[in-house]
């Protein structure tokens, strides 16, 4: 009997991961992709898994067949927001002639495009970074959950996936790609054979098809792929690179040691514009008062741009209730010191609410009351007074560790306040 020192130590999750991913391709790599995709919708052979589609070019095929095996299938579509109308309208026809049940349309955090991509035209500076905001990012939290997803990666695409298995891994799930070995004319012939409907745009030159801004037509003999990113040393989106060229996750604020923003501990940049209740709205994130949501809402709610709310002292919030989510931040004012009624509507906003946006107080903000804000939810600061400016470029943030009543913060212990007032467990 071998002795625990030597024992061969567990291979670490990721390798385990490679080793299953390799005894799925022995065992079932060779089959054809429809009974791949029964096996792995029907008998789950890889576990919990999701398709994953951009409605391109040839994505009738892989959904039709999904729709076969189980048409409640999760499939994930990743909106970037930068996609060609052509390409939202097949999805929705599509997935309805299809009668695919649970397609999810993922949108990228809007607060980080917020920071990142302010003017929405991060593809023509940093592309692997729009990838990364616009693709990447929503993917892994669509595919939290999931041990597999399925793609419609194949060999003949691209000289980059001339190796592409059935079976792979992606470091965190198992990765299945049906029509690894399917070849143009197998994807026509499906498609004829099954009166599918290509997306409209391949009539106009498009093989493959992805946002708007980095999507070209392709000419002669070129790779499918030739079209996407044109001129740029760029071939994937990033959700298929594992150990490829690496993205980047840049997001740092801006710091900003003139502006009045103060958030996260510094002074920094503040991307919204507020706007006034009347006029053409600035372009990117803006701050709207209640009149001009209530006046413009259909508009503003279809922006492609962050919207943020500017509430006066005593403003209701209880009749935007089912509009909050669309807000990325909410900003209260405070009139003057002595006026407390912005502190019960930040702790209505994350307690009653369940408001998880930027909360930002602005107006009269001293730095002293800044831990009282903390307390009842706020996270960002606007501060015009010079001595707290002063105070808190130098790091002076007032502490107050007792408390008499309870807020949304974590308490303090039982019998640190003399009134014993308890928030509910
Ligand atoms: S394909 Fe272009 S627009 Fe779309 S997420 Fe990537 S860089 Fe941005």
């Amino acid at each position: 009997m071998l002795r625990l020192e030597e024992r061969p130590a567990p291979p670490p999750a990721e390798d385990a991961l490679a080793q299953r991913a390799a005894l799925l391709e022995a065992r079932y790599g060779d089959l054809p992709a429809q009974e791949v995709m029964e096996l792995v919708l029907r008998e789950g052979i890889a576990g919990r898994v999701a398709l994953v589609s951009s409605f391109g070019a040839e994505s009738a095929v892989l959904l039709h067949m999904a729709a076969a095996a189980d048409p409640a299938t999760p499939v994930i579509f990743l909106d970037t927001h930068k996609h060609f109308p052509e390409t939202l309208s097949y999805r929705d026809e599509l997935a309805a002639r299809l009668g695919l049940t649970d397609v999810r349309s993922v949108a990228p955090d809007r607060g980080r495009l917020a920071v990142a991509d302010p003017e929405g035209r991060l593809f023509a500076s940093d592309p692997d970074l729009c990838c990364h905001i616009r693709k990447v990012e929503p993917l892994a939290r669509a595919l939290a959950g999931f041990a597999a997803w399925i793609t419609g990666r194949k060999r003949f695409q691209a000289h980059t996936r001339r190796r592409l298995t059935v079976f792979e891994s992606d470091g965190a799930h198992i990765k299945i790609n049906p029509l690894a070995s399917w070849t143009a004319g197998m994807i026509a012939d499906y498609l004829r054979t099954h009166d599918l409907p290509r997306h409209p745009l391949t009539r106009q030159g498009y093989l493959s098809i992805g946002c708007l801004p980095c999507t070209d037509r392709i000419a002669g003999a070129q790779d499918a792929r030739a079209g996407r990113w044109p001129g740029r040393d760029k071939t994937e989106c990033g959700i298929h690179l594992v150990n490829g060229r690496s993205v980047r996750a840049r997001l740092e604020a801006e710091p900003d040691p003139d502006g009045p923003l103060w958030k996260a501990g510094a002074f920094q940049r503040d991307v919204f514009t507020p706007a006034g209740d009347a006029g053409e709205l600035p372009a990117g994130p803006v701050i709207v008062s209640k009149a001009r949501w209530l006046a413009e809402r259909a508009n503003l709610a279809g922006r492609n741009a962050p919207v943020g709310l500017l509430l006066a002292a005593g403003e209701r919030i209880d009749d935007l209730a089912a509009d909050l989510s669309r807000f990325d931040l909410i900003a209260l004012d405070f009139p003057k010191f002595s006026d407390g009624r912005a502190f019960s509507t930040a702790r209505l906003l994350r307690e009653k609410h369940g408001f998880t946006g930027e909360l930002r107080a602005v107006g009269n903000v001293l730095s002293d009351q800044i831990a009282f804000m903390r307390r009842v939810g706020f996270d960002a600061f606007e501060v015009s007074h010079a001595p707290s400016r002063r105070a808190l470029a130098a790091g002076r943030v007032p502490e107050v560790t007792l408390h008499y009543q309870p807020a949304t913060r974590p308490e303090p212990p039982a019998g640190t306040r003399p009134w014993l007032r308890r928030a509910p467990d």
